[in-house]
């Protein structure tokens, strides 16, 4: 680089004297508090952290776009799936229970979280790489989160508190098979897959609906580290799964995923034999085979982690025309707790930040709150006579009927097939190789062997039996040797030291 480098300045654009000198009497003497560049470093530099996120706190993305390859406009009217239409998006992945600096390698489920920059405004899908979730009820939420993160006395992280939660929370136990697979420990963000998990609502021009389950397959294969590998990986390097994909565009390549739906007509839903909206279940391929829908790839890395990524907010909340909520209660729990957090994460007016303003015009009433830059004309009040933005009766929302009913704090009705142990038990029986059972059993019995109790582990040794009694009959075996070892088998290599690192 040739060219001299710019005069730094002060905030406010005022050229700075020094890069390196405090103003002090004589070389010296005292600071003078009149040294106003570096009052504003010092202040601006103990300001420079926003709460992590209480979730989903470690994470990377990159920019790119997403392009409709099949023709779904016969299911759904939303304008960005119109065929060839390619709309602008931004994409962040995180694990769930680490914070900020936390290991990438860590066993836990990772998030999957999308905005694209329609022309209808921002549509937002915030899943995970697996298509269920733990719990069915919000109201689960806080507590769940709680037994995965640290305890009150000690500060440190505690499988035995997790394993009191999942196995008195038998719902559970379809999410913590897959986790306790070959999937709880992605290669890298790119070699998994995204799921939108709830079930959302598609209506099409006509005004015809269907419920929908997002699918994106990653096109670079699924690939994993076994948990010895994503333990190495921890130690080696903490940050892989940032590193690989900003290295990965860096030099040019664009990793890219598959999106397709699972699509149910409306009708079928009240007599589907379990509850479709459970999120704790996914739909048969056999019932609701996958349809291709578009492409989605990453070919932009932040320029600013910060500004791109960590203040990035996605919100299920964010639907355009044509796409509405499911009865599914996680997701409309979800439909406030995410722009609750934003809020308090990183302020009321984080929507006029770059990376989460929409790109088309706003004409909202909303107005003030810190940091606002950009706020409504007169008249800031609806209805007005004086030309202020009208709502769109034609822009409502899809929905259902919901019928009548008493005022009452219970579990979805339950239907014929609806049970804790099914779907994982298929997913152990029929879809995983005696080498992925292996390695699930390890795994259970690395994770529950460190500091489990007693009676928690008799729960432990239940919980996996009624998953599957050949299952139940390995884990008891494994976990009463004391050290995950299986016959035949790699031992589980979680040790002491490591386990706060090697957690879910
Ligand atoms: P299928 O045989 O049609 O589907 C099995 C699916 O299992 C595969 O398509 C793949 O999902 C997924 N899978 C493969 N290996 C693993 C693993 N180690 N951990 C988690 N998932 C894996 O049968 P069904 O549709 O009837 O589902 C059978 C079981 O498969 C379910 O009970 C569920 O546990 C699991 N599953 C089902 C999905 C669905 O939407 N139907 C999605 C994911 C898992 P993918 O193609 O998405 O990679």
């Amino acid at each position: 680089m040739s060219e001299e480098p710019k005069v730094t300045t002060t905030d406010a654009g005022i050229p700075a004297a020094s890069d390196e000198h405090s103003l002090t009497v004589g070389p010296d003497g005292p600071i003078l508090l009149q040294d106003h560049y570096l009052v504003q470093k010092m202040a601006q530099f103990n300001r420079e952290r926003v709460p992590e996120r209480v979730v989903h706190a470690k994470g990377g993305g990159a920019h790119g776009f997403f392009e409709v390859t099949d023709d779904v406009t016969s299911f759904c009217r939303a304008d960005f799936l119109r065929p060839g239409k390619r709309t602008e998006m931004l994409a962040r992945f995180s694990t769930v229970a680490g914070e900020l600096g936390s290991a990438d390698s860590n066993r836990d489920p990772r998030g999957f979280a999308l905005k694209f920059y329609t022309e209808q405004g921002n549509y937002d899908m915030v899943g995970n790489n697996t298509p269920v979730f733990f719990i069915r009820d919000p109201q689960k939420f806080q507590d769940f989160i709680h037994s995965q993160k640290r305890r009150a006395d000690s500060h440190t992280r505690d499988n035995n508190m997790q394993w009191d939660f999942w196995t008195l929370s038998p719902e559970s136990a379809h999410q913590v098979t897959i986790l306790m697979g070959d999937r709880g420990i992605p290669k890298s963000w790119r070699h998994m897959n995204g799921y939108s998990s709830h079930t959302y609502l598609w209506e099409n021009a006509g005004g015809e609906k269907h419920w929908v389950k997002y699918h994106f397959h990653t096109d670079q294969g699924i690939e994993f580290y076994t948990a010895a590998e994503g333990q190495a990986m921890a130690a080696e390097d903490p940050d892989c799964h940032l590193r690989d994909l900003y290295q990965t565009i860096k030099r040019g390549d664009q990793p890219s995923w598959t999106l397709l739906v699972q699509l149910m007509p409306f009708e079928e839903a009240a007599d589907y034999r379990f509850n479709p909206f459970d999120v704790t279940k996914v739909w048969p391929h056999a019932d609701y085979p996958l349809r291709q829908v578009g492409r989605m790839v990453l070919d932009r890395n932040p320029d600013n982690y910060f500004a791109e990524i960590e203040q990035s907010a996605f919100e299920p909340a964010n639907m355009v025309a044509g796409i509405g909520p499911s009865p599914d209660k996680m997701l409309l729990g979800r439909l406030f707790s995410y722009p609750d957090t934003h809020r308090h994460r990183i302020g009321s007016n984080y929507l006029q930040l770059p990376v989460n303003r929409p790109k088309v015009e706003v004409n909202s009433y909303n107005r003030d709150g810190a940091m606002r830059y950009s706020n409504p004309k007169d008249p800031v009040y609806a209805p007005n006579s004086y030309g202020g933005p009208k709502a769109d009766p034609s822009a409502a929302e899809p929905s259902w009927y919901a019928a009548g009913g008493e005022i009452v704090r219970a579990a979805y009705t339950q239907r014929r097939d609806d049970d804790d142990f099914g779907q994982p038990g298929t997913l152990y029986r029929q879809v995983l190789d005696e080498g992925g059972r292996q390695r699930m059993v390890t795994n259970i019995a690395g994770h529950a062997n460190q500091g489990t109790e007693p009676q928690v582990l008799a729960r432990v040794i239940d919980y996996w039996t009624k998953v599957d009694p050949d299952l139940g009959a390995r884990v008891a075996r494994a976990t009463s040797s004391g050290n995950g070892q299986q016959p035949g088998g790699p031992a589980a290599s979680l040790t002491e030291a490591a386990a706060p690192s090697g957690q879910r």
